[in-house]
């Protein structure tokens, strides 16, 4: 009986290595042939089309199916009609084209399937997570005191950011050990602050850890896009006056939407002196350890008391990939739980190592052999400059934008993202025309799935937005697809005119 279940698992028989190689080969095979395939990101089909094609293959079989047939299938309803996002014109989101090692590093990592909660359970890989963590630590600027943990990505750093910094205020403030006895009815009256570019995430871990949405406080803006401290301090006094209690702030480096990075240093400073935690959000921005230009502007990340870094961002990783850091190992504390069967505490005293200790999963990826593979192949100077190329690339980018009278560009890149709209010539100061314009610019290029733009809102009205991650994008194509905007927000504007025109005649 057993022997019909060979050949679908690693076992050292023929049967098995052979279904595995077929296996790898078609996959490898069908996605190589993408590469020519996909002359654009996006086949352009509509929702009705891609949901029918994509059901026609759902009917799960009692009995299997041809090999080539479910690769045909796959590769025809679901590879054919996913955002291709190895294209340079996919350049919607802050969703990054992956890197062949990071890839390679996927196959080993399934076929290991280490789980990473305990030593046991992944007796190597813990030390590659361990090492890398403490390797990155080091490239933040931490000393020997600090540690991290896999996870994966933002929402979850963000989320372990705002779950330590609460336990322990409430620790230091109302003596209360959350992890053991709920929150305290005083923690009704904490609060956090962050800027109004912070991503939602910050409010969104609030609510899920009993503060409420509420106890979030946006703080303004700058014209640079950055946390403005002198509102910080002015909101940290009306709050203390309303009895309030300010525990956490959060600082980005790299807003979702503009790329930009707030003053990291001086906001440590203002934490320091309200006795506030400091989590930085850098999921975009954490790459930056690594340019070689632009370096500077991490350069006070070590001052936080947490951070957040993803690397399926700016890190080039396949999703999931990220990293939460503390400066104090100490804190990870606030978590510490000790399951019998798992980590039992007289592990510590022997010196083993159970990652689940510092984490708010259990079963958890080997994602760490991604970034090792990736730096051990390419080495960190060459992600560095591509990095940077990045950045160049969205500089220009926004330059050429600012040459045309009919481009209005929001933002001076610090990363890649640039923020902009259509002006049309006629009826500018008409904001739902101009926004209707920019929103069926963006819907046109979706449809014809040439080119794959974010839309964005801001101060009320409609932007368009490039988050140019790929190091394969180049000034060339980016002047051809401003032209290919402009073109299309003329004729827009044409075809709008035409109707009002219609419109006023009928009327
Ligand atoms: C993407 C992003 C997040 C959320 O991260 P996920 O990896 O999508 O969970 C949080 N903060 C910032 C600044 C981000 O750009």
């Amino acid at each position: 009986m057993g022997k019909e279940f060979t050949q679908w698992f690693l076992h050292p028989s023929d049967e098995s290595k052979k279904m595995y190689h077929a296996l790898m080969d078609n996959v490898i095979t069908l996605i190589a042939n993408q590469t020519k395939e996909m002359t654009q990101p996006f086949s352009g089909k509509t929702r009705e089309e891609i949901e029918s094609k994509v059901r026609e293959i759902l009917s799960i079989p009692v009995a299997a199916q041809e090999m080539d047939q479910v690769m045909n299938e796959i590769e025809n309803s679901i590879v054919r009609n996913s955002l291709w996002i190895s294209h340079p014109s996919a350049m919607a989101h802050l969703h990054c084209p992956p890197l062949l090692p990071s890839l390679a590093a996927e196959v080993i990592i399934n076929a290991l399937n280490q789980s990473m909660d305990s030593w046991d359970q992944s007796p190597a890989a813990t030390y590659v997570e361990t090492e890398l963590i403490k390797f990155l630590t080091k490239q933040i600027g931490y000393s020997h005191d600090a540690d991290g943990t896999f996870t994966t990505g933002g929402t979850q750093s963000n989320y372990m950011g705002v779950l330590l910094a609460r336990n322990k205020a409430c620790q230091m403030h109302f003596s209360a050990h959350v992890q053991k006895e709920g929150l305290p009815g005083e923690a009704r009256k904490l609060r956090i602050l962050c800027s109004e570019h912070a991503h939602f995430t910050v409010q969104k871990s609030a609510a899920q850890l009993g503060l409420g949405m509420d106890a979030v406080v946006k703080v303004a803006a700058n014209d640079r896009h950055q946390f403005c401290v002198e509102d910080a301090k002015r909101k940290i006094r009306q709050l203390r006056k309303q009895g309030l209690l300010p525990f956490m702030v959060v600082a980005t480096a790299g807003t979702t939407d503009f790329g930009s990075i707030d003053c990291l240093g001086d906001i440590a400073e203002l934490a320091n002196k309200e006795q506030l935690w400091l989590h930085v959000d850098a999921a975009y921005g954490g790459a930056l350890l690594f340019s070689h230009q632009h370096g500077h502007l991490v350069r006070d990340l070590c001052l936080a008391d947490s951070i957040t870094i993803d690397f399926h961002k700016l890190y080039y990783q396949s999703i999931s990939c990220g990293a939460f850091f503390v400066k104090h190992q100490q804190d990870f504390q606030q978590i510490a739980y000790h399951a019998e069967y798992l980590n039992p505490e007289e592990d510590l005293e022997e010196g083993i190592i159970n990652l689940v200790e510092k984490s708010v999963q259990t079963t958890k990826r080997f994602d760490a052999l991604k970034l090792l593979m990736t730096w051990k192949l390419i080495g960190t100077d060459l992600f560095g400059k591509m990095v940077d190329y990045t950045i160049h690339l969205a500089k220009e980018t926004a330059r050429l934008l600012k040459k045309e009278s009919c481009f209005e560009v929001l933002n001076e890149p610090e990363l890649n993202a640039v923020v902009f709209r259509f002006l049309p010539s006629h009826h500018r100061e008409n904001q739902e025309y101009v926004d209707e314009i920019n929103l069926a610019i963006q819907r046109t290029f979706y449809q014809s799935g040439e080119l794959i733009m974010a839309k964005t809102k801001q101060g009320g009205k409609v932007y368009l937005k490039f988050t140019m991650l790929n190091p394969l994008n180049t000034i060339d194509n980016m002047k051809v697809q401003i032209e290919k905007i402009k073109q299309a927000g003329e004729k827009i504007e044409k075809e709008q005119g035409e109707n009002r025109r219609e419109y006023s005649v009928y009327c």
